[in-house]
């Protein structure tokens, strides 16, 4: 890329990083979960949501940091959950 064309003008550049944003696919859950107004799902800290026997893990809840590791927690704490609640 040598110039980028923006509303604001051109601008002359060797490289574009894009970002793709954040967006949960959380649509389909809307009066049936509770969703913050962005549409991520709220959990407690156990990532039980607010329907018995539904549980969320990685970064379509509500959290502070949204990465590879944090999510994989998540999942490690949403199957002891989930298990105890069908014990
Ligand atoms: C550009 C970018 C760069 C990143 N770089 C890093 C990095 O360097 N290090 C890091 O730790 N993290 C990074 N992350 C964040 C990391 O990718 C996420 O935190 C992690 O993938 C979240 O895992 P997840 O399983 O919660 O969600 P995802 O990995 O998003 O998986 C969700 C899956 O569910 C599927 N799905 C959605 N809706 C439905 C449906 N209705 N039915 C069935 N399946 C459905 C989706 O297709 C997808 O496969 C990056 C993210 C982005 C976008």
């Amino acid at each position: 890329v040598e110039k980028l064309v923006t509303s604001q003008g051109d601008i002359k550049t060797d490289a574009v990083f894009v970002a793709v944003g954040l967006a949960p696919q959380t649509e389909f859950l809307k009066n049936t979960i509770e969703l913050d107004e962005n549409g991520y799902i709220i959990t407690d800290e156990n990532l039980c949501t607010s329907k018995d026997g539904v549980f969320a893990a990685g970064d379509c809840r509500v959290k502070e940091l949204r990465q590879m590791i944090t999510a994989a927690s998540d999942g490690a704490i949403a199957a002891v959950t989930a298990k105890k609640a069908i014990k």
